[in-house]
Parts: structure tokens; C-alpha cells; sequence
């Protein structure tokens, strides 16, 4: 670093700016940026990174950049977004950013032509260069392949993948039979029932998903198989502000027809209570109905009680997702099954209770206004609406003394407690309904001829909020692991790319997060194992919970104390009431005051007797084999089965070829051409983009081929030289130069560099001709 050079320095909305190094201090430098000339700003050696020569040229792989840092990455990037080229490599890692606008050229079906059988790097960087890739390997190396696709919500990962299945099936689709058709038509089914519009993503996906297409012996789309995991639960009873619950609760109010409404007794949508607590803005909406003018109001969105959401069309997602369902083989009965039971959720939300004071034993009754909301749920449950009432507002306990089983009693519930009974139930009738949809599509795609299969994985990537909960723990979680597999292969890639260059170099060295896994997972002390410890105890407590992980974890390295955390809310907490882990990504507080009923999927027993019981099929259907032992404290483990999910994908993620790719949510405005530096250079840390330039910058992270360098310098050359072939020209020239052999390698097509090593040659190059 030596005074004059242009650098990047670090910078808190742009992430880095650029400057002039203009004072180098003892332990930090004076930059001066270029955009306000004559101030200067002070940085740390560490964070200082040098700058490319050409402030608006950009490289399709950021490896191609004489300096990799992650400066660089962030300007390429950027440069590249700014020019509507939204896609980049860093090797063979995707980075895709999110356009937030409609791109039919880039994704049309001239646009698959264009692709098909190209090596990666021949054409600009593509989701479908990483489709083909994954089908090539598949095909040559008669190996099953994986495309994992991550990122925040809102970053591209469900249209990413929507464009690789439908490259897939474009591609190498039979035209025979329906199925590729079919594995298309999945999507918009399981997004009515699994997506939603929240603060981050209009259409969210609340569930993370594994699509297999399966290939047979032709290597053609023979079928398909999807994994679903962890559908967020909660929302089906609550929404925070300005976000919606699933959307196929909004388009059948909207979009059923009228007898179809009629039947299930779908009224105004914002009568419905488990719909409407997001929906702020609409209440405003019609409250100053009044003041608006004649235009406006005429829109549908000022229909009464409508809930339309102005940037959502309800009433045509109803059509997609029921013509899906006919292209997936739903007939008219199973999908009248299905309405049912959404209408049979809505209905249940409105069953309010209150205290019975003329109740001797403490407990609740259903209020007046609710009794008709009973009767139609249970109309639609198919129950017996006294059972329904009974099963709702008390319980059945096991009396036992001197541990011998005694009667059964009734236990009357209070308000509250019925309450969330109440929510259990519809929460358990709703997601079991996303697990019956996800095993029709299933059943409508099956692959027995497969030979291979090519998975695309799409799940929400690291993520921290102002409140980490269960939900955030187990996604982090699932991160971690997904990142100790991305640095082990990509780091694989590396040593395997310089063995077949023919490159001599020892192996990279890197720090693996195995001890923040084991904290999680481990037998006795793992927080999983922890929790459901507690979950099993006779009386449950959070606190106690939290002091356990904090025992049973002492000096852990990857766990502290809330007090440790960077942010002022957090350090409020006291000791029992959370905890922080610090992962790849970043430290995270997670508090723990809900853990323990979000890790119990069980219904009170009474309740699960009531739906096994139902005269509605599907319903009975839906809690087939729900085991169940009267008079117990119910517990069904939601952490454990989600393990149980993850080491089966990563069994299958581990005996595949991968492929990445790391989405991009430029801003949270969710507009077009607007690059939010900061933001987006925290997402590649957890992306665990940097780390990887940490990993490759032990070897060479810069290289080119010989081509490439042939054309770049030849003119600055003798014409003896030019006359050379491209890799002796190389040769001839760095011997000339009298380069240092430590700082670059001769590949059998490119030229690798160690890090900065290639500008440092362009600058031979062009001040000493
Ligand atoms: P995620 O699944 O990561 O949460 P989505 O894939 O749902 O994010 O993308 C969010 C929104 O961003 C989409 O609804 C769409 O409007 C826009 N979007 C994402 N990727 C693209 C793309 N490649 N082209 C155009 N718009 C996109
Ligand atoms: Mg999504």
C-alpha cells in the first residue's frame, strides 16, 4: 500500500467507498474519497483493500479481477447489477442478484437454445448455465446432482429455482407424458397454500423445499420428488402488522365461486379473525372510504370487507392455483375436500371463549357471537359440535396416585387456555393439509424410471432479526450445516481444479465451524437435545431450559451470554431468558421464552380423538396415525424431526455433484436499479462468500487464460513474441519479466495468481514496455 493508490475503504451505507491513500500512519491510513475531495477518513490496514485500475469495467467471474477482495466483489457486482447483468461467478459459485423487474429476454425459451451443452463461462453467467452444468455432470458422470440455491427472503431463491426447473423441463422434457407439466404446475399449488406476503416478499415462501427431477436412462424428465421442511405454523393464527397469512385463505374468499361460498359460508374476508390482523392498511382504507374520491373508490380494493391487498390479485391466483390443481389430478371431491378445510381454519378462528363465572372449577364457555362459528366449523370438521365445544374448553387428565393410573377426569380450560387449544388445533389441521398437498403433487410425478436425479434446494439462507426465536434457531441451524458442506466442497473444487491444471500447491487450510454444529446437536449437551429434555419434564419452563444450555455448555466457544450482544435489546435479557451463538455468519441472540411450545407439534389428546373421529374423510385422512396416549402431556418434537429431515438432505446433498447459488436482495425497498451496498455486503458474508475468498486467497484466486492475457498485452510486445502461441507467449513474457515463481502458476489453460499478484504484473506490463 503505498501513498497515491486508489483503494476501498470501508463505508456504512455503500459498504466501501473509493479513495486516494493520501497519509500511511503507524497503524491506520488517511484516505482521501473521491467524491468528497479535501476531507479524509481514517481506516485500519485490514479493512483498506485495493482497487481495480478501471472504475466501470467488470468481469463475469469475479476470479478474473486482479484483485479479489471483497471490495472488489461488492464494485463487480454492483457494476455488473447497474448494467442489467444481474448475474456473476466467483468460480463456479452463482451470485444472482435480484432484478426486481420482469427480464422475459433473459429467460426466454431462445434463451434455453442458447445454453444448451455450453460449458460454464462460454456465455454470460446464468441460472441455466448451472441447470445445464448440473444435467451435463449428471449425464457424464452418471452421478446425481444438487443446485443449492440461498439467500434472505426476497433475495430470488424461489424464481431462481422456478427458472432451473423450467430449463430442466424445457430442456429435457419427454413431451410424452404431462409429468414435466406437472412438476411446473407444483409450484404454483404449493405457493397458494405455502406462501404469503410479509414485510420482506410479497409472495414469501413460508417452507423450505428440495424439488428432485428424476431422469431416466435417456437422461429425460421421467418424474419428480419434493421434500418439504419447517412450514411456518404461526402465521396461520396470527400475522404482524402489514403481512398476510397464506395465500389461499384470501383467494378462496375471493376468487370461490358463489356456491362454492355459500357452502362453506365464506362471508366478508375481514370477519375472519385468523386473516385480518395484518391487513392495517385495508381498515384505514375503509375507514376513510368517505373521504376519497368517486375514482378510487370504484376500485375492488374499497369493497367492503374485502381485505384486497393492492398489489396482490386474489381472485386470478384462485384460477392458477385451481387450475393447477386439475393439471395435478385433484378432482372436483378431493378439491371441495381441500376448500373445506381451509374454510373449516377460517371458521375455527372466529370460536371465541370466555371466563364462566357461574363455573364453580374456574373454567371458560364459548361467547354468544361465537356460537355460529362453532356450528360451522364443526359442520366442515365433520365433528359433533357439543364434542367440538367439549374438546375445545377442557381437557382430559389421568388422575393418578402412588403411580397407579386412576379415572379419567375433565379438566375445564380457562379462556387463555382454550385459546391456544384452540390455534393448536387449526395450525395442526393446516399444516398437516401443506403435508397431504405435498404428497398429491407427489403422487402425481412418480419416478420409477429413474436413473438420476437433479435436486434444487430452496431455503431461507442465515438469517438474524430484532427477536430470534425457535423458528430463526433451527433455520441457523440448518445454515451452518449447509455452510460446512459448501466450504469442504468448494474447497474441494478448488484443490480439484489445481490438480487438473496441473498446479503443484499444498492443501488450503480453513477454520470449520464443527464446533457451532455440535453445540446444536451433540448427544447429551446439544440444545436440541436440551430442549426436548425439558419439553418431557412435568412442568416446563423456559428458564429453566435456558440455564441448562448455559450449564451444560460452560466455555463454550460458540455460546455467551444475551449481555454479550452487540445490541441494546438483547443485553436486557437476563441470563434464562436466551442465548447467543455466534455462527459463520455472525453472532445472533435467540430468546427463549417460546422455544419449548414451538418444539411440541402435539394436540391435547381430546383434541386428536375428536379428528380421528371426524365422518370428513380427509380430515380423518390428515391425522391418520397421529399416536396419541390419553391422559399424557403430549409431545411431539418439531426440532428432532427436522434433524431427522436435514441428515437425510444432507445424505443426499453429500452423494450429489453441487452446484451454488447465492441469491441477492439488492434493497429492501423491493425496487428496481437501487444497490444497497451495506446490506448486500453483509449478505454475502453470510453467504459465506468472503469466507471463500479467504479460502482461495491461501492459494491463487486470480486467474486467467492464456488467451486472454495473449490479447491483452501482445501490443505491448515485440511482434517476435506475438508470434508465439498463447502459452509460451505467457511463458516467454513472465521470464522476461523476471516474475517471482511464488506468484503465479502455469495451469494447462490458465495463468493462476497468488492475491494482487496480477495487477502488480499488469503494472510491470504497462509502465515498463
Ligand atoms: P425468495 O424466495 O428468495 O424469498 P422470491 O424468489 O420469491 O424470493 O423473489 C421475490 C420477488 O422478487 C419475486 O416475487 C419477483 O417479484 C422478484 N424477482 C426475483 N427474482 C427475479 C428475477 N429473476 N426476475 C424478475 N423478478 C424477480
Ligand atoms: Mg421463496
Amino acid at each position: 500500500m503505498d501513498g497515491g493508490r486508489k483503494v476501498w475503504v470501508p463505508h456504512q451505507t455503500d459498504g466501501f467507498k473509493l479513495g486516494r491513500i493520501v497519509d500511511i500512519g503507524t497503524d491506520s491510513i488517511a484516505i482521501e474519497p473521491f467524491d468528497a475531495p479535501g476531507t479524509t477518513i481514517n481506516a485500519i490496514y485490514d479493512r483498506t483493500f485495493p482497487a481495480e485500475e478501471y472504475d466501470n469495467k467488470d468481469c463475469e467471474d469475479n476470479c478474473a479481477l486482479m484483485y479479489l477482495n471483497e471490495a472488489t466483489l461488492l464494485n463487480n457486482v454492483r457494476i455488473r447489477y447497474m448494467k442489467n447483468q444481474i448475474y456473476t461467478y466467483t468460480a463456479n459459485i452463482l451470485i444472482a442478484v435480484n432484478p426486481y423487474y420482469e427480464m422475459p429476454d433473459l429467460y426466454s425459451s431462445n434463451t434455453i437454445k442458447k445454453y444448451q451443452g455450453k460449458s460454464l463461462g462460454t456465455l454470460p453467467p446464468h441460472v441455466f448455465a448451472i441447470a445445464d452444468k448440473a444435467h451435463r455432470d449428471m449425464k457424464v458422470n452418471k452421478v446425481s446432482q444438487s443446485i443449492i440455491v440461498s439467500g434472505e427472503s426476497g433475495a430470488g431463491k424461489t424464481e431462481s429455482t422456478k427458472y432451473i426447473l423450467k430449463y430442466l423441463a424445457e430442456s429435457w422434457g419427454t413431451h410424452a407424458g404431462p409429468v414435466e407439466q406437472r412438476i411446473l404446475e407444483s409450484n404454483p399449488l404449493l405457493e397458494a397454500f405455502g406462501n404469503a406476503k410479509t414485510v420482506r416478499n410479497n409472495n414469501s415462501s413460508r417452507f423450505g423445499k428440495f424439488v428432485e427431477i428424476h431422469f431416466d436412462n435417456k437422461s429425460s424428465v421421467c418424474g419428480g420428488f419434493i421434500s418439504h421442511y419447517l412450514l411456518e405454523k404461526s402465521r396461520i393464527c396470527t400475522q404482524s402488522k402489514e403481512e398476510r397469512n397464506y395465500h389461499i385463505f384470501y383467494r378462496l374468499c375471493a376468487g370461490a365461486p358463489e356456491d362454492l361460498k355459500t357452502k362453506l359460508k365464506l362471508g366478508a374476508p375481514d370477519t375472519f379473525q385468523y386473516i385480518r390482523q395484518g391487513c392495517t392498511q385495508y381498515f384505514i382504507s375503509r375507514a376513510s372510504e368517505k373521504n376519497l374520491n368517486a375514482d378510487r373508490k370504484s376500485q375492488e380494493y374499497l369493497k367492503k370487507g374485502s381485505l384486497k391487498d393492492p398489489v396482490l390479485d386474489d381472485v386470478r391466483d384462485f384460477n392458477v392455483c385451481n387450475e393447477a390443481m386439475t393439471k395435478m389430478g385433484i378432482n372436483n371431491e378431493d378439491r371441495l375436500g381441500i376448500f373445506t378445510i381451509v374454510a373449516s381454519v377460517l371458521h375455527l378462528g372466529n370460536i371465541s371463549f370466555e371466563e364462566n363465572h357461574e363455573d364453580t372449577k374456574g373454567g371458560c364457555m364459548i361467547t354468544k357471537a361465537a356460537e355460529d362459528s362453532l356450528v360451522t366449523a364443526a359442520g366442515l370438521i365433520g365433528v359433533n359440535k357439543e364434542e367440538l365445544r367439549e374438546s375445545l374448553t377442557s381437557r382430559v387428565m389421568q388422575t393418578s396416585r402412588g403411580g397407579v393410573k386412576g379415572t379419567a377426569i375433565k379438566v375445564p380450560l380457562k379462556a387463555g387456555e382454550a385459546q391456544s387449544g384452540r390455534d393448536a388445533l387449526a395450525k395442526a389441521i393446516y399444516s398437516k393439509l401443506f403435508d397431504y398437498i405435498v404428497r398429491r403433487v407427489n403422487e402425481a410425478i412418480p419416478f420409477g424410471s429413474s436413473m438420476n436425479y437433479i435436486g434444487v434446494l430452496d431455503i431461507a439462507g442465515f438469517e438474524y432479526f430484532q427477536v430470534n426465536s425457535f423458528e430463526q434457531f433451527c433455520i441457523n441451524y440448518c445454515n451452518e450445516k449447509l455452510q460446512q458442506f459448501f466450504n469442504e466442497r468448494i474447497l474441494n473444487e478448488e484443490q480439484i481444479l489445481y490438480e487438473k491444471e496441473g498446479l503443484n500447491v499444498r492443501k488450503i487450510q480453513w477454520t470449520d465451524n464443527q464446533d457451532c454444529i455440535e453445540l446444536v446437536e451433540t448427544k447429551g449437551s446439544g440444545i436440541f437435545e436440551l430442549l426436548d429434555e425439558e419439553s418431557k419434564l412435568p412442568t416446563p419452563k423456559p428458564e429453566h431450559f435456558t440455564a441448562e444450555v448455559h450449564n451444560r455448555n460452560k466455555n463454550h466457544f460458540r455460546l455467551s451470554h444475551p449481555r454479550k450482544s452487540k445490541l441494546k435489546s438483547h443485553r436486557g435479557l437476563r441470563d434464562d431468558e436466551g442465548f447467543l451463538i455466534r455462527h459463520f455468519a455472525g453472532a445472533v441472540c435467540y430468546h427463549t421464552t417460546q422455544f419449548i411450545e414451538k418444539n411440541n407439534d402435539a394436540l391435547h389428546a381430546s383434541l386428536v380423538f375428536l379428528v380421528q373421529d371426524s365422518k370428513n374423510k380427509l380430515v380423518q385422512k390428515l391425522f391418520e396415525g397421529t399416536k396419541v396416549q390419553a391422559g399424557k402431556l403430549q409431545f411431539s418434537s418439531v426440532g428432532t424431526k427436522f434433524r431427522q429431515q436435514l441428515t437425510v438432505l444432507m445424505q443426499k446433498l453429500s452423494s450429489t455433484g453441487t452446484n451454488f447459488i447465492r441469491c441477492i436482495k439488492p434493497n429492501s425497498k423491493m425496487v428496481d436499479h437501487l444497490y444497497e451496498g451495506a446490506q448486500i455486503l453483509s449478505q454475502l458474508q453470510c453467504a459465506g462468500m468472503i469466507s471463500v475468498l479467504d479460502l482461495m486467497q491461501q492459494g491463487f484466486p486470480s486467474r486467467t487464460q492464456f488467451s486472454d492475457l495473449y490479447n491483452m498485452y501482445k501490443s505491448y510486445l515485440p511482434p517476435e513474441l506475438s508470434r508465439l502461441d498463447p502459452r509460451l507467449f505467457c511463458k516467454a513474457l513472465f521470464k522476461a519479466l523476471g516474475l517471482d515463481d511464488k506468484d503465479f502458476k502455469f495451469g494447462l489453460t490458465k495463468v493462476f495468481f497468488r492475491p494482487g499478484k496480477f495487477a502488480e504484473f499488469d503494472q510491470i506490463m504497462k509502465s515498463d514496455p
